[in-house]
């Protein structure tokens, strides 16, 4: 199947062309056709699978020429707002379309020159757009595309209000698209409400790239954590690497730690300006920096590839949150790899991820590390896991249903 049997149009195809895509991905070829029919549709897809093109690709056939506010983009954070309207300005670049890109964090000035220019296609988080709503900036009325991208997410982050009273706000006759990685049951009752009768596009989740990342456990003493963390930084080899972490505090105060050890990082959480989060984003996506200290807000949605190495400094609280995590790096067949950082409190979120994998996460320890602690205490050794569930890293692991939080 190529773009063409797709059925989109020149504009579209050329700029597909431009960007080097021979062939759609799996989630393109499931998504496209129903959507340029009309239909609603529910889409369980990954970062990295090429879902922003599943929907831009054909929601832009469908709007093609400048009109009035006619399909509205929801994102849960502001750098996958702005990613998806740079995808869509990509693709849409040889058609007659407008777009605006609404976030919080900045000043309303550029939002409302957008607004005022009549666009096509907005792209928005929830409370930023339901601000302009407010403030009688625009209305909803005229849309008949509405894409929800990152709805898992988007819930996680207590915006089910806000979402439902912007979908109220837009006309019933809409076509309305989800995108989500996971579908628990929250989406499922809100996809119920909000779409008709719509079409499914699945693929499973992978355990990213797993077959390029390798996994490792590092049993260590609460007390220790961020030494351990200078040791394996002197260890491995990296050309860049996220550090992940639990809370916004965790996050600052260890990436003033690390500077305080000579180590350059750029931080990313949801506490920053947006100026900062941008720059932060930048640098580190050129190659400017080296290591980027984020919570999960760089964990999903972003489209950074060509990380190296990925550290938990905290061992993720949802295991989905892992897939999330590790799903950084060994993207675009690149070797990656992948350590979390382990107090003995945590050895519990441990063992969901491990079931959710279906295999062990192998114990490591630093050898010239002088752990506090005995290290057969620090962890017991990784769990047998039955060959029925134990499905390999490099396979495919659905999560429909599981998510219980
Ligand atoms: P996404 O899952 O939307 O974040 O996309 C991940 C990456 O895949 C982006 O860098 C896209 O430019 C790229 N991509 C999307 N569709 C295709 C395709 N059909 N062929 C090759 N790359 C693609």
């Amino acid at each position: 199947m190529n773009f063409k049997e797709l059925g989109l149009c020149p504009p579209l195809l050329e700029a597909i062309e431009g960007m080097g895509y021979e062939v759609p991905t799996p989630i393109q070829e499931m998504s496209i056709p129903p959507i340029l029919e009309g239909r609603d549709l529910v889409g369980s897809a990954q970062t990295g699978t090429g879902k922003t093109a599943a929907f831009a690709l054909p929601s832009l056939d469908r709007l093609r020429k400048h009109g009035e506010c006619r399909a509205l983009a929801l994102a849960p954070t502001r750098e996958l707002a702005i990613q998806i309207e740079e995808n869509f300005c990509k693709y849409g670049k040889g058609l007659d379309l407008r777009m605006a890109l609404l976030y919080g964090g900045v000043k309303y000035g550029k939002q409302l020159e957008q607004l005022g220019n009549e666009p096509d296609i907005i792209v928005a988080t929830p409370g930023r757009l339901l601000d302009h709503l407010s403030q009688g900036n625009l209305n909803l009325r005229k849309i008949e595309i509405l894409i929800l991208d990152e709805v898992d997410r988007m819930l996680d982050m207590g915006f089910i209000e806000d979402v439902t009273k912007i979908i109220q706000k837009t006309p019933k006759s809409r076509q309305t698209l989800f995108f989500s990685a996971t579908i628990p049951d929250s989406v499922r009752r809100l996809s119920e409400w909000a779409l008709k009768n719509p079409a499914e596009a699945k693929i499973d989740i992978k355990i990213s790239a797993a077959d390029t990342v390798s996994h490792a456990l590092y049993p260590v003493p609460a007390i220790q954590k961020f030494d351990l963390l200078i040791a394996l930084l002197k260890k491995i080899k990296f050309e860049n690497l996220i550090i992940f972490f639990q809370t916004r505090r965790g996050t600052d105060k260890i990436s003033k730690w690390l500077t305080e050890h000579g180590e350059t990082v750029r931080v990313l959480h949801s506490d920053l300006k947006q100026r900062d989060r941008s720059s932060a984003l930048e640098e580190f996506k050129h190659g400017k920096v080296k290591i980027l200290c984020a919570t999960d807000v760089a964990s999903r949605g972003l489209d950074i590839t060509n990380v190296t190495h990925v550290i938990n400094y905290d061992v993720p609280q949802h295991s989905e949150d892992y897939v999330h995590r590790i799903g950084r790096t060994g993207r675009a067949r690149t070797e990656g790899e992948a350590f979390t950082l382990c107090k003995p409190e945590e050895l519990s979120m441990v063992d969901s991820i491990e079931k959710l994998l279906g295999n062990p996460l192998p114990r490591k320890f630093v050898d010239d590390f002088g752990y506090r602690e005995e290290r057969s205490s620090l962890a017991p050794p990784a769990p047998q896991v039955s060959k029925k569930r134990n499905r390999g890293f490099g396979k495919q692991v659905s999560f429909g249903g599981r998510r219980k939080r």
